[in-house]
């Protein structure tokens, strides 16, 4: 069964205290892969018709309140969290010596959006009021830096993302 709609991590709480407050630490050895555009796309966008069957591999995610890590996946979007128009998000992974040649993954709301590499900046299309933003490494492991804000329709936002290789690929 699928349902379609845009991915969100809005209303997603921790299964063991119900927190909101929890983190994606990644998926190490999934196998990632984007759900559109690719490396050198100006412009990619957090996909329509978000199907729930995609991730057979849940991220992970560990709760800031009681420690608990768990499967994590994203619901779709309520009309009312859906925009009328997109947001535009510009995205500059910054430039770091080590790990230069691996492209890392955007994850925004749960979905792995694109690859970014070091230096790069991509146009993202959201069309979620709630987002979430981090970047997970080129072998799946989330970063620390994280972040969950609101965005209206129409308007353009700038973000830089940053990484520690953990990994020297
Ligand atoms: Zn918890």
């Amino acid at each position: 069964m699928t349902e379609e709609g845009y991915p969100t991590y809005l209303g997603v709480t921790c299964p063991k205290c119900q927190s909101t407050d929890w983190e994606v630490t990644g998926q190490r050895g999934s196998g990632l892969r984007a759900v559109s555009g690719g490396i050198g796309a100006t412009v990619t966008a957090v996909k329509n018709a978000y199907s729930t069957k995609e991730q057979e591999k849940p991220l992970k995610a560990k709760c800031h309140q009681c420690k608990k890590r768990f499967p994590v996946q994203p619901v779709i979007a309520t009309a009312e969290e859906t925009l009328s128009a997109p947001a535009e998000l510009e995205l500059t992974r910054e430039k770091h010596f080590a790990g230069s040649a691996s492209a890392n993954w955007i994850l925004i709301n749960g979905q792995i959006v694109t690859p970014i590499r070091n230096g790069e900046t991509l146009l993202v299309q959201v069309w979620t009021r709630h987002i979430y933003l981090q970047l997970l490494d080129v072998v799946g492991q989330a970063s620390a830096q994280y972040e969950r804000f609101t965005v209206e329709p129409g308007e353009h936002y700038e973000r830089a993302l940053k990484i520690k290789p953990r990994w020297i690929l």
